[in-house]
């Protein structure tokens, strides 16, 4: 039996996993310390998008997440793996990473750096698994503590930035349709790169004037190009450009950081803390997502190096439920923009968390992560 057809037929409540604790040798019990009673249970999702997602190469209307849920001392932290296909990341692959994890080995969740080293060590990649292991753990720590994380962080909750809406490449009809959508927030994300981006901003132009900031995906081949590109979008009240150019073409995108009138972001430059360095003096700042950087806790320490380079931080997500969303709005204070709207595109989001408000990211006070179990999937 496969592993998806292992997960639908498991025959444990709602396709639960339980990690069998049972099989484990008590030798491997931290020597310092009793074992724990931490358990982890996981089950696969499929996210139902309210609107098809459009690719270079594909569309799809559903994204496959893993949701975790972490059960110690009468406390959960939930957590979460959203799995773009293009990321490479499947259900089946976060189940085999998740099913390696021995949480029983650790006295308490408070043992998390300990407990996250070890995640990444399990194997290569899996970057979103882990962010679902590090993300229930920071829910159930901040649980545990009667605190969010904003809070533990020292963060202000008034410092929460304003949060994009992204429209995607489409016909003016539809892209028109998204904007009235989009109505309630302050800036929007425009995907570009495609051959059509005077078009989709003049489109855009045409029914609002609210700032936007675009996204190119490495989409744009010539730097001369690229420049005139950014003076033209600048005259249009764009605020700022994301990934212009090839991650790769490092000259160019040194020359284009020296000559543009806008700042630029880093997106597929970069994925986890040892990348950030590499792009000071090529970007203005770094776009730092959960789902690549493996959770909080390297996105925490991700955020405080750019800002000690001084550079600017954007928070973005997949399609997610509001449990991912609510875990990086926890950082959000530290981020000049957000780009948070991962689980306004789907209509089946069984947890209720950090809301937006007049465009602006919004935190709770409820402890961990923020968030409430709407459906009980895990
Ligand atoms: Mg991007």
């Amino acid at each position: 039996m496969n592993r998806r057809k292992f997960i639908r037929h498991s025959g444990i409540a709602s396709g639960m996993i339980l990690v069998p604790v049972s099989s484990l040798s008590s030798c491997d019990y931290k020597k310092t310390q009793k074992p724990g009673k931490m358990s982890l249970r996981f089950a696969p999702f499929d996210l139902q998008l309210k609107h098809v997602f459009t690719l270079a190469n594909s569309s799809r209307s559903t994204t496959p997440v893993m949701l975790t849920a972490i059960d110690y001392e009468g406390h959960t932290g939930y957590g979460e793996a959203s799995m773009p296909p293009y990321l490479g990341e499947t259900q089946e692959s976060a189940a085999a990473f998740l099913s390696k994890l021995r949480l029983d080995r650790f006295a308490s969740p408070f043992l998390i750096e300990d407990i996250l080293t070890e995640v990444d060590g399990i194997a290569e990649g899996n970057s979103a698994a882990k962010a679902s292991i590090d993300i229930a753990l920071h829910d159930l720590i901040g649980k545990l503590l009667k605190r969010p994380w904003h809070q533990l962080w020292g963060l202000n909750p008034d410092d929460t930035p304003m949060t994009s809406f992204t429209i995607g490449i489409d016909t003016p009809e539809v892209v028109r349709e998204k904007v009235k959508e989009a109505s309630p927030y302050k800036i929007l994300k425009v995907k570009m790169g495609r051959g059509n981006d005077t078009e989709m901003i003049e489109t855009i132009r045409s029914v609002s004037q609210v700032p936007l900031c675009v996204d190119i995906n490495q989409g744009w081949k010539d730097k001369q190009h690229a420049l005139d590109m950014i003076y033209w979008l600048k005259e249009r009240g764009i605020v700022f450009v994301e990934q212009p150019m090839a991650k790769e073409a490092i000259d160019d995108l040194a020359w284009l950081h020296d000559h543009s009138p806008l700042p630029i972001y880093a997106d597929e430059a970069l994925q986890r803390l040892k990348d950030v360095e590499s792009t000071k003096g090529l970007y203005d700042g770094i776009n730092i997502k959960l789902m690549k950087c493996t959770g909080m806790r390297e996105a925490h320490k991700m955020a405080n190096l750019a800002i000690s380079l001084k550079m600017k931080v954007m928070l973005g997500c997949m399609t997610e439920t509001s449990c991912a969303v609510s875990a990086a709005a926890q950082l959000s204070p530290l981020s000049e923009f957000a780009d948070l709207d991962g689980n306004v595109l789907i209509s089946n989001d069984p947890y209720e968390g950090m809301l937006i408000r007049e465009g602006k990211v919004t935190l709770n006070d409820s402890p961990g992560i923020g968030i409430n179990v709407k459906q009980k999937i895990v």
